[in-house]
């Protein structure tokens, strides 16, 4: 099974993507986590993809596609896969249909997690992440057990540079437009699992294994 996940930045993704890599033992392929190891590389595509990224713009779809693909062929054909943040836009999920349909595979599911603007803007203006391991916390929601360090490795938390009112407002509405024109895309070609985000993580969770595992079988 490959399935896509879908939903705002705030919307729990990460967090949610990390537990079905853990619960359902599922390929998990982070399309920002691929292209922030491509961008450190000190290769040609690596300055390529540095220059696209740091001036905050989508990188090519030629270089985004190919580098998921690659991850994407060389794991077991039946290995159960999590795609996030890639597709971002219509021509790129075009490109991938035609790349799964030569390899005899398609995308199954769509979740998407949904939650209301201001539960986001509220979570990203909260959110503290840690430097070395990348974990995720909420100031508020879900406060690290000492403030300022990681529960997992004891690194420091810090806040996102683009996570103010302003660069959040301007994220989500970029989002928006992308979101919408991929969820016509693959409307009627996959099964939708439509999740409510506005509750606690394993809530989510929990509904998202259960969704999946039912899905399998
Ligand atoms: P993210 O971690 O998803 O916020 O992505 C960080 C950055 O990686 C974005 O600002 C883009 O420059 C790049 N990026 C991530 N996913 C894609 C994609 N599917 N297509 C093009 N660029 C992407």
């Amino acid at each position: 099974m490959i399935a896509i996940i879908l939903g705002p930045q705030g919307s729990g993704k990460g967090t949610q993507a990390a537990v079905l890599r853990d619960r359902l033992g599922m390929l998990y392929i982070a399309s920002g986590d691929v292209l922030r190891s491509a961008r450190a590389s000190d290769t040609e595509l690596g300055a390529v993809v540095r220059r696209y990224m740091d001036d905050g713009h989508l990188v090519p779809d030629e270089i985004t596609v190919r580098l998921i693909l690659d991850i994407m062929t060389k794991a077991p054909a039946d290995r159960d896969t999590l795609l996030d943040g890639f597709p971002r836009t219509v021509a790129q999920a075009e490109a991938l249909d035609e790349a799964l349909t030569e390899q005899g595979r398609r995308i199954e599911v769509l979740i998407e997690l949904i939650a209301p603007l201001e539960v986001v803007q509220g979570r990203l203006q909260s959110r503290l992440v840690c430097r070395t391991c990348g974990a995720v916390y909420n100031s508020i929601t879900a406060p690290p057990k000492v403030e300022g360090k990681c529960d997992v490795d004891g690194g420091e938390l810090y806040r996102r540079e683009d996570d103010n009112p302003d660069a959040i407002d301007r994220r989500l509405a970029i989002w928006e437009r992308q979101n919408t024109e991929l969820l016509e895309y693959y409307d009627g070609r996959v099964e939708h699992l439509r999740v409510d985000a506005d509750r606690t993580a394993a809530a989510v969770a929990d509904e998202l294994v259960d969704e999946l595992t039912r899905h399998k079988v």
